[in-house]
């Protein structure tokens, strides 16, 4: 399939089309999916002397890692509170600094691989919109004392200076973080891989596994992989050849749109190029992308199809923030699925031996997607074994055909959490 129509495909730069596996190939290590998590671990690999090959059913970053909002910043899909309360401080702050390393990663490769193309920008906005101003300093007291992550805090009269709203209050800027164009970033990491010896092969989708056997093999439609390693990144778009895994986590969708150009009407709303969002359970987020268009993503759902009215539904959100774009044209509009466990952190560890999960990156992959890979590679060829920091989130049953309703509920309920707080704040 070809990709989406989206800001990033509209942009990409110049890359081969990868062959179609036809034969039958011996390796070190197989990896199944080449999104962020696929790529990252592939380059590891090679980085460390194994031989490598990568299989993808669509194209290379045609997943969630090439059409995402391009925030790369520390921590995980669960926040650090779920990671504290299930490990204890001093572990949390290992798996924090890990989640460091991943951004760390991707602003070196983007140096040492000299891509450009991926227009890298500094700074991170997080805001609420409900006041808390107590709320907001102790949450950046906590980071600072406890994971030693600097975040600047913002008074509501400094949030004034960045945006003209006035559905936000206090807020917060992390230096550390970047915003990016993640597909030119993958497909930056393709080239690499090729350079160094790894194969990439699209279009070959994994449809059946042996895996008990101490060379596994993976069978596509038309060849075969023979490997003593497995690494599954399926991510959301996985389908059923995989299933301990694919039974563990569920796709939940978010959606992106990107507005027509804006002249200055944009930089007169947005006074930053740092990227933005809220504190909402499925937050507003948002950057400014190719001088003065609005990229604006937001919302989750467990339905799968696009909704029709995608491109409205996302502009009522950004004209409840900015009303002065409610003539703004919506020009590229699109979906992704992100994969998500209930305990909304990463699978990063062993299935059985020579088998590896390096997935469930939920909507924080572009830092853990990376660093994930990382850990994968070391346990691979036995230099750590710091994928078991990940042990207690471990494998959870997705829940069947009621975990979709579950998780669905849950957000509702989340969403009404969001506007308990928010109408408090406007009545005050
Ligand atoms: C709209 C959107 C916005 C987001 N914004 C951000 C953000 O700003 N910052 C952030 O940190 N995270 C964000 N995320 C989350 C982030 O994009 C993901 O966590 C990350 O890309 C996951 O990477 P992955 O490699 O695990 O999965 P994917 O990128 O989905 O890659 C998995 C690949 O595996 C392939 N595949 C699946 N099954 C098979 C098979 N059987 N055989 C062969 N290939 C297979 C798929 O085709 C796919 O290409 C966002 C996600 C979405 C959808």
């Amino acid at each position: 399939m070809p990709y989406p129509d989206t800001f990033y495909s509209r942009t990409a730069i110049k890359h081969p089309d990868f062959p179609v596996l036809s034969a039958t190939i011996e390796t070190d290590v197989c990896i199944v999916g080449a999104g962020l998590a696929g790529l990252s671990c592939a380059l590891e690999l090679l980085n460390k002397g194994k031989s490598v090959v990568l299989l993808e059913s669509q194209k290379v970053a045609w997943g969630a890692s090439g059409r995402n909002g391009g925030f790369v910043s520390s921590g995980f899909s669960g926040g650090q509170d779920i990671v504290e309360n299930r490990l204890g401080l001093e572990a949390a702050r290992e798996v924090f600094g890990l989640s460091l390393e991943g951004v760390e990663m991707v602003r070196g490769n983007i140096s040492n691989l000299n891509l450009e193309e991926t227009n890298p920008s500094p700074g991170m906005l997080s805001v609420i919109r409900y006041n808390d101003p107590e709320g907001m300093k102790r949450y950046c007291e906590k980071m600072a004392d406890r994971y030693d992550h600097q975040l600047d805090f913002l008074s509501q009269d400094d949030v004034q200076t960045y945006f003209k709203t006035n559905r936000y209050f206090q807020g917060n800027l992390d230096k550390k973080a970047f915003h990016f164009h993640p597909l030119n970033y993958c497909l930056g990491l393709s080239k690499d891989i090729i350079a160094k010896g790894g194969y990439i092969f699209e279009n070959s989708e994994a449809i059946h596994m042996e895996l008990d056997a101490s060379i596994k093999e993976v069978c596509t439609p038309k060849g075969l992989v023979k490997a003593k390693d497995i690494v599954f990144c399926g991510g959301g778009y996985a389908g059923s050849a995989f299933s301990k895994v694919r039974q563990s986590f569920l796709p939940i969708s978010t959606y992106v749109v990107v507005t027509e150009k804006l002249g200055e009407r944009v930089h007169d709303l947005i006074k930053t190029k740092a990227a933005i969002l809220d504190d909402r359970m499925a937050s507003d987020y948002y950057r400014i992308v190719d001088s003065d268009r609005l990229l604006w993503g937001g919302r989750i759902t467990t339905r799968k199809s696009e909704p029709k009215r995608l491109s409205q539904l996302l502009k009522q959100d950004m004209i409840d923030v900015y009303p002065e774009l409610r003539n703004a044209k919506i020009e590229m509009a699109w979906s992704g699925l992100m994969a998500y466990a209930r305990h909304k952190m990463p699978y990063i560890g062993a299935v059985k031996p020579g088998v590896w999960s390096c997935t469930a990156f939920g909507g924080h992959g572009m830092n853990t997607a990376p660093i994930g890979g990382r850990l994968i590679s070391e346990a691979i060829t036995g230099q750590s074994d710091r994928y078991k920091l990940f042990k207690a989130f471990d494998f959870q049953w997705n829940g069947g055909f009621v975990g979709p309703i579950a998780a669905q509920s849950m957000y509702l309920g989340m969403k009404a959490v969001d506007w308990w707080r928010e109408s408090r704040s406007k009545s005050c």
